[in-house]
């Protein structure tokens, strides 16, 4: 399991709902915590180790053992703005402030399939929604200000040509 980055296609493709819960999706989910962890992530989602089912995990307070993995999350409900500096594991060395709902509530399933609901604020609803875009082939790249966009030029450049360089070699 590997990180994919910026502009790999599957970061911009939709993610399919998980119809089973089965062994293999504990296994993926105990493999993404600990790509996460080893990243220095707060968060990650399939789509960012090329999978692309509706699985993540996040950690907000970035400790081990305080990992939340959700299995087809959906955002019920969310309130207020803020926006906070964001960075992305897939997008190294791009950060840029985003505008996010200030709370949420997210609606899942666990790894036994049963629903969880998680209502919350600050750094860990910032994550759930940028781990839920992810799914979506949302990247925060296209959240970013115009001006954010013009910064990073580029450094997005730099990287669109790496990768299609891989992808020539
Ligand atoms: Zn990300």
């Amino acid at each position: 399991m590997q990180l994919v980055y910026y502009p790999d296609p599957r970061l911009t493709r939709s993610a399919e709902p998980i119809r089973t819960i089965d062994d293999e999706v504990r296994e993926r989910a105990a493999a993404m915590i600990d790509l996460m962890h080893e990243s220095k992530g707060v968060g990650l989602a399939a789509n960012q180790v090329g999978w692309l089912e509706r699985l993540i995990v996040v950690s907000p307070t970035a400790e081990r053992g305080q990992e939340t993995v959700l299995v087809n999350p959906v955002i019920r409900e969310a309130s207020g703005r803020k926006v906070g500096e964001e960075g992305c594991l897939s997008v190294p060395g791009v950060y840029a402030d985003i505008e996010r709902a200030a709370r949420v509530t997210v609606e899942a399933l666990d790894l036994d399939g049963e629903p969880i609901s998680i209502e919350t604020g600050g750094l860990a609803a910032v994550v759930l929604q940028h781990e839920i875009d992810h799914l979506d082939g949302i990247l925060f790249l296209s959240k970013m200000t115009p001006a954010d966009r013009a910064r990073h030029r580029k450094r997005l450049a730099e990287m669109d040509e790496e990768f299609r360089a891989a992808q020539d070699a």
